[in-house]
């Protein structure tokens, strides 16, 4: 069985404890991740410390290139990641999955190498001149979460050491083995210790996110674990972005062509089987094209393959984990019993964490579906009468990751559009991330924003030099 280590100044370092990780579509084996000690991740922030001030005095443009060879190192083992983002995430090879996260990853990788953050003049007289300049934090904890591991670690990695930090990394201890590989194969073009990995089986996190030496925290997670992050970070007051997820809401204005907006409705909603922060959660539809829009995505969702994603065919893999099953089912079996109508796609293989596709229909505001981020494949579809009764339940839950819009005049989504409360909201679209678009949350979403020039200037703070002339 193939034991996988964690990246410590440019070395593999082996743990003495290891936890086994498994395919959540077959249950088969993968190999063995490194179990983290405290002390492993005080080990990985002293190098990441030792390498930041060399790595801070590199120019810019060194710093570009090398952003370059790590696009070019990602895209060249782009297939070998893939398979292994499949077989330990699940989501298929084929379709918005795996090989889709693979090109999400070069993208998010070529667009920072290919920004700038020069020093800007803010004030200038006959007898001062002030730049500003944007100079990198120091060292960065990163910890990235099991939904798209490899991409969201690399929206966490790259705009840090583009602009001079160097990263220790957290992996998710459900999905650490790819993010692993990709980071042994990343550091083969960056110098040792610019990236650095601890992995651990649930226990390390407060001691990476607490750690006196990190200079700035990005999480992706829960609610609860960022509240934990933000206590944690009293001990270094290290600034943060969190992205916490949503409970987005999707309005179907009245009088919009339901097969128009299947299609972007329906990924909107399952990509990743429903594990995306930005996905349709909730799905507001005026009472005249309820039926419209169920008969829609019903058609939509009989079509769609449903299995292990290593075969091409599947476009639907299984759950993650058994945490995130258990947590879904238990929400549609509270729907059931509460009289909502429970629509169920697909046939499931009898082996690993497959759930059919679900629409849950006849289901109110208030009802544990809607109201609680259930992070899968069951979509509650809310019938509403007036756009300000749907307003008013898009708006009414603290969280404000995403929202959107659909109509058959953008013009008039556009109306509804600012009246939502979220970091984003989409029109005929929906979690449609761009990597030159600052993208985070209002509320309870979290804070900080994440690519483009926004995204570069949370790595770094400002310094100012003033000349009196
Ligand atoms: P979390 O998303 O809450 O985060 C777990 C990660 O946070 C682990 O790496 C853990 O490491 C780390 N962690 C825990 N406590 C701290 C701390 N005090 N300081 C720093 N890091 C810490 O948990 P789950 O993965 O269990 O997912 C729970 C729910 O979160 C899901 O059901 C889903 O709703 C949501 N989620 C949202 C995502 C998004 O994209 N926004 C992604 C994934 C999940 P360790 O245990 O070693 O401390």
């Amino acid at each position: 069985m193939q034991t996988y280590s964690n990246s410590v100044y440019g070395e593999s370092v082996e743990t003495p404890e290891h936890q086994e990780i498994f395919n959540p579509a077959t249950g088969d084996s993968l190999g063995l991740a490194p179990i983290s000690s405290e002390s492993d991740v005080g080990s990985a922030v002293n190098a990441a410390r030792k390498a930041q001030p060399d790595w801070a005095r590199t120019s810019d443009q060194e710093r570009r290139d090398a952003v370059v060879r790590v696009a070019q190192v990602l895209e060249e083992n782009s297939e070998y990641l893939a398979e292994l983002i499949t077989r330990e995430q699940g989501k298929p090879l084929s379709g918005p999955g795996s090989r889709f996260e693979m090109q999400a990853s070069v993208g998010w990788t070529q667009v920072p190498a290919a920004l700038e953050l020069p020093p800007e003049i803010v004030y200038e007289d006959e007898e001062r001149k002030d730049t500003l300049h944007r100079v990198p934090l120091g060292v960065v904890a990163a910890i990235a979460p099991w939904n798209w591991p490899l991409m969201i670690a690399i929206w966490q990695i790259i705009p840090s050491i583009r602009m001079g930090n160097t990263v220790v990394l957290k992996p998710s201890e459900y999905t650490p083995i790819a993010t692993l590989e990709m980071v042994r194969l990343i550091n083969q073009v960056l110098p040792p210790g610019v990236l650095n990995t601890v992995s651990g089986d649930g226990r390390i996190g407060a001691a990476l996110t607490s750690h006196p030496d990190i200079d700035k925290i990005m999480f992706t997670g829960s609610e609860a674990t960022g509240r934990r992050i933000i206590e944690a970070s009293t001990r270094n007051l290290a600034p943060i972005t969190l992205e916490l997820g949503g409970n987005d809401a999707a309005i179907v204005l009245p009088g919009t062509d339901a097969s128009a907006i299947a299609e972007g409705l329906f990924w909107g909603a399952f990509l990743n089987m429903g594990q995306t922060c930005a996905c349709i959660k909730r799905l507001y539809v005026h009472e005249s094209d309820y039926e419209a829009v169920v008969n829609a995505l019903s058609n939509l969702a009989q079509q769609m393959p449903i299995g292990d994603g290593m075969d091409e065919n599947n476009l639907i893999g299984p759950l993650q984990n058994k945490m995130q099953y258990d947590k879904v089912k238990d929400l549609v079996a509270d729907a059931r019993a509460n009289g909502c109508e429970i629509m169920e796609f697909g046939t499931v293989p009898d082996t690993g964490y497959f759930l059919p596709l679900t629409l849950v229909g006849n289901i109110r505001d208030g009802q544990r579906l809607v109201d609680e981020e259930q992070f899968g494949p069951a979509l509650p579809i809310i019938r509403y009468q007036s756009l300000d009764e749907a307003v008013a339940s898009a708006n009414r839950l603290d969280a404000g990751l995403g929202a959107s819009v659909w109509a058959d005049d953008p013009e008039q989504a556009q109306q509804v559009a600012v009246r939502l409360e979220a970091g984003t909201v989409w029109i005929n679209q929906h979690g449609a991330i761009h990597p030159m678009v600052p993208f985070g949350g209002n509320k309870a979403s979290g804070y900080g924003v994440e690519f483009g020039l926004e995204g570069l200037k949370a790595v770094t703070q400002p310094r100012v030099i003033s000349i009196k002339k």
